[in-house]
């Protein structure tokens, strides 16, 4: 199949892909982006919480923050609350956030699509899209996501994932902490009351073998707080998706000559213990797509540079929570499950996490 050239093809257009593509086409580099669907960061599949030294990586945060965070409230199982007072972050506005990061890669130069699909990548190095025209890039980026097809067409798979579901509420008075709720009934994850303003994100994460516990769990803990007067009854906003939580993959391949870079989700970035992955999204993948541009000029060790460089920054934090969480999981094949000391060494609020 014959197609047009281009330099780099960026699969996906998150805060990953959109990264990619502005760093790649910032060097010149003639980028299509594609991304299926049809605006940027729509549907939100997200809590909207992002560390505060995010803003080192990114212009123009400032506009789509809807809220400051300076603490961590733990509840684990019903007993008092645990306050990590220096925890600071911000609350997002993530459809903004997205949008800002794909017209910034657009006003970089890159061609970026949406309600555009990869249908096909071939071995012979080109690719089909669903809008019908095929591409020959020199090299991918797969910024696809947790079920990434691109990291699927090398052999990178995300194999252990979370399932979520997350309501939007109001909330009835101001709050400055993301809450989370850590207990035994809520296996392989934990509940989530993250505020933004008057409203705020109440979600839970689990394994997906207790996927049908979701919507219970969930309107529990929602029940939960609108007793204790702290949540309006009504829902104003669903939304869920998947985390990956099975540490780093492999960041780089090849589909017969074609050369391949993962970041974001793709590659596994999220961390398995809080379910965070913007921040690793974002710093991999503008690195992807500035080895990807130095690579097209000619620096032929940019790509495993990209690697080794992601796996520094992000490995060793990655290898303890999918650490942690495997002891949680193991708890439950051997017994009722995590007690609270367990769960407590199970979460990054405590020392016992960090502890060797
Ligand atoms: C419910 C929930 C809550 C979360 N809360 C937080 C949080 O509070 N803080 C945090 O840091 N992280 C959070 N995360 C994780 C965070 O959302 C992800 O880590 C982040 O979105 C990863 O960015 P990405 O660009 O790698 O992937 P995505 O944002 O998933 O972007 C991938 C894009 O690729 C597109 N795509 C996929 N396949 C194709 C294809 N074949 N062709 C074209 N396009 C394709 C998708 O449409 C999508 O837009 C949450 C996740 C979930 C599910």
């Amino acid at each position: 199949m014959a197609g047009r050239s281009v330099d780099v093809l960026v699969v996906g257009l998150g805060p990953a892909g959109s990264r990619a593509a502005a760093e790649a086409a910032r060097g010149g580099c003639a980028v299509v982006a594609v991304d299926r669907r049809r605006a940027a960061g729509h549907p939100v599949q997200c809590a909207e919480f992002v560390p505060a030294m995010i803003g080192q990586e990114l212009d123009g945060l400032d506009a789509v923050i809807r809220q400051r965070i300076r603490a961590m409230i733990t509840f684990v199982e019903d007993q008092a609350p645990d306050v990590w007072d220096n925890f600071p972050g911000h609350m997002i506005d993530r459809a903004a956030f997205d949008r800002t990061l794909a017209a910034a890669a657009a006003a970089a130069g890159a061609d970026c699509r949406f309600a555009t699909q990869v249908e096909a990548l071939g071995t012979d190095g080109t690719a089909r899209l669903s809008d019908g025209s095929p591409l020959r890039p020199r090299l991918v980026i797969g910024a696809d996501g947790p079920r990434s097809a691109v990291g699927r067409a090398i052999g990178q798979v995300n194999t252990e994932l979370v399932e979520t579901r997350q309501i939007t509420v109001d909330l009835k008075a101001p709050h400055a902490a993301t809450d989370i709720f850590l207990s035994a009934g809520i296996p392989g994850g934990y509940g989530w009351l993250f505020p933004k303003g008057e409203v705020a994100n109440l979600g839970v994460g689990v394994v997906p073998a207790a996927k049908d516990r979701l919507k219970p769990l969930l309107e529990e803990l929602h029940r939960r707080l609108v007793e204790e007067g702290r949540l309006g009854e009504t829902v104003l906003g669903h939304t869920g998706g998947a985390i990956p939580v099975g540490g780093l993959l492999g960041l780089q391949g090849r589909l017969g000559d074609l050369p391949v870079l993962l970041a974001g989700d793709a590659a596994g970035l999220t961390n398995p213990v809080t379910g965070a992955g913007i921040n690793a999204a974002v710093v991999s993948g503008g690195l992807a797509g500035q080895a990807a541009r130095q690579w097209l000029d000619g620096a032929a060790e940019a790509l495993d540079e990209y690697a080794e460089e992601v796996a520094e920054l992000f490995g060793g934090a990655l290898e303890r929570a999918v650490g942690r969480r495997r002891e949680i999981l193991r708890s439950y094949q051997a017994g009722p499950g995590p007690d609270a000391a367990a769960l407590r060494r199970g979460w990054i609020a405590y020392p016992e996490y960090w502890a060797a």
